[in-house]
């Protein structure tokens, strides 16, 4: 295999955006994992939040292999929220990669291999490796010595520190606490040290030997080490996961697939080569296993041989903590005539700790509104807010949601600046929930072409 390129591999950006879960900045519990009534974002859905919380304990233990988290619930009622409310909580550093069970099928690869795919990204691997305290060029470092540490004369005197592979001009004895930023550093850079104490040899012709340096200004501080060994190291983390890795031993252009997501099928012997590689980092010590969590929203769209991938993926050492959703109640099992709760295979249900999510109550639809308008940007009064609730009972707490931005353009429209009731009324009028679009097509069933009954749909279903 091509030796992997540590310095190769990148974190890849998250790019912040206003999205439809962006107010969520975590499950909202306090220090004992009870939920606050409104925090982080979130609102209400306290028994859902509780459970959470306790499997978010569960993961941060790492006890929770071989199982896996159900979030089940009618729609609209946050199960997306509180997978983002776990992944916030879990930090940036748990890898946490969503996706939805009807992608599955429509990328151009297998469905078991879009699932590996899914799968290893949610599996971090944190890579120590060390590197020299300073690379690259020259770096001068300017030593101011003042009156008050042991003679009258104040010296000023310059360290000519080399790179490390000419090491027999870089003698300190000191190793740098806080490294100095190699990428910041230039040739010819002058570093203002705070306090300096010790011996200098060989350091060229300003100085030879030097005790009780206090050095004027602060930029990096230096610590004492045994004579003769020069800390010329340090340890660099890198958080990578399981398949950047992959893509990156399989591809010439190397971490520059991650960015196109153009990585196509991975051959199983380039990922045996990854998990060998890893193996043998972890077993020198300079590489750990970091599962993160992996979230498959509409679970039920998932057929019979891929819950069957999952069961079988569950019991490995190294997966991932695997959450998934679903608003479905009884129906099918795809791929199968069998019917069951969620569309889910009794043997996988088993091994799933379920949580469920309620239903609004008006309050809590409310103050969900207020949260996102606030993140939306959007001023609204009193009575517009009102309205909005009102029509989020009586809809879905999403179409209300929609509603914010397009009353903020109606607003703007006729070059107000708060919200009100007008703007919500017209964009009410101008864009039906679902069961108004309902009534229309009962009223104009004839008018579209092979239009079935709705009486004999609503049969069917
Ligand atoms: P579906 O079954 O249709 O996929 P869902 O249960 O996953 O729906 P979400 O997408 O999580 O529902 O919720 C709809 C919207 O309401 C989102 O913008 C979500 O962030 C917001 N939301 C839902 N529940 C809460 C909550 N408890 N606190 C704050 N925001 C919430």
């Amino acid at each position: 295999m091509a030796e992997l390129r540590l310095s190769e591999t990148r974190d890849l950006t998250r790019i912040e955006r206003i999205g439809a879960h962006s107010h969520i900045r975590g499950l909202g519990l306090d220090s004992v994992l009870e939920p606050r009534a409104v925090s982080e974002g979130m609102v209400g859905q306290i028994k859902a939040r509780k459970a959470a919380g306790v499997t978010l304990e569960l993961i941060r233990d790492g006890k929770i292999s071989g199982r896996a988290i159900l979030i089940a619930g009618q729609p609209g009622t946050g199960k997306i929220a509180i997978a983002m409310g776990i992944a916030k909580s879990l930090g940036q550093e748990t890898p946490f990669t969503m996706i939805a069970g009807s992608e599955i099928f429509s990328l151009e690869m297998s469905k078991t291999e879009a699932l590996t795919q899914a799968f290893r990204k949610a599996i971090g691997v944190r890579i120590k490796e060390e590197t020299d305290v300073i690379e690259g060029e020259v770096v001068t470092i300017s030593i101011d010595r003042p009156a008050s540490s042991g003679g009258s004369v104040k010296k000023t005197g310059k360290i000519t520190m080399k790179t490390t592979d000419m090491e027999s001009n870089f003698d300190l004895g000191w190793k740098l606490i806080e490294p100095l930023d190699k990428e910041k550093v230039q040739s010819g850079d002058v570093i203002v040290l705070d306090r300096f104490c010790g011996k200098i040899t060989k350091l060229g012709r300003s100085f030879t030997r030097s005790r009780d340096f206090d050095v004027m200004g602060s930029k990096t501080k230096f610590v004492q080490c045994p004579e003769g060994e020069l800390e010329k190291r340090k340890e660099v983390l890198h958080s990578v996961t399981l398949h950047e890795i992959d893509v990156i031993n399989s591809r010439t252009q190397g971490y520059l697939a991650l960015f196109t997501g153009d990585t196509g099928e991975i051959r199983s012997e380039t990922r045996e080569q990854s998990d060998t590689k890893v193996a043998e980092w972890r077993e020198e010590g300079k590489a750990e296993i970091v599962p993160g969590v992996l979230f498959i929203d509409e679970v039920h769209m998932l057929d019979i041989e891929c819950f069957s991938f999952l069961n079988r993926a569950l019991e490995n050492d190294m997966s991932p903590i695997l959450v998934v959703a679903t608003n479905r109640g009884m129906t099918t099992i795809r791929g199968t005539n069998q019917i069951s709760a969620h569309g889910i295979p009794i043997d996988f249900l088993d091994r799933l700790l379920i949580i469920t999510t309620q239903p609004y109550t008006q309050d809590e639809i409310r103050n969900i509104l207020e949260i996102r308008c606030q993140e939306e940007d959007v001023e609204m009064n009193e009575e517009a807010k009102q309205l909005l609730t009102l029509i989020g009972c009586n809809t879905s707490l999403r179409y209300a949601i929609h509603l914010i931005n397009a009353a903020a353009l109606a607003c703007l429209k006729r070059k107000g600046k708060v919200v009100e009731i007008q703007d919500i009324e017209r964009v009410y009028r101008l864009f039906l929930d679902t069961k108004r679009s309902m009534q229309y097509l009962v009223e104009h069933e004839s008018e579209y072409l092979f239009s079935v009954p709705i009486k004999n749909t609503q049969e069917a279903t």
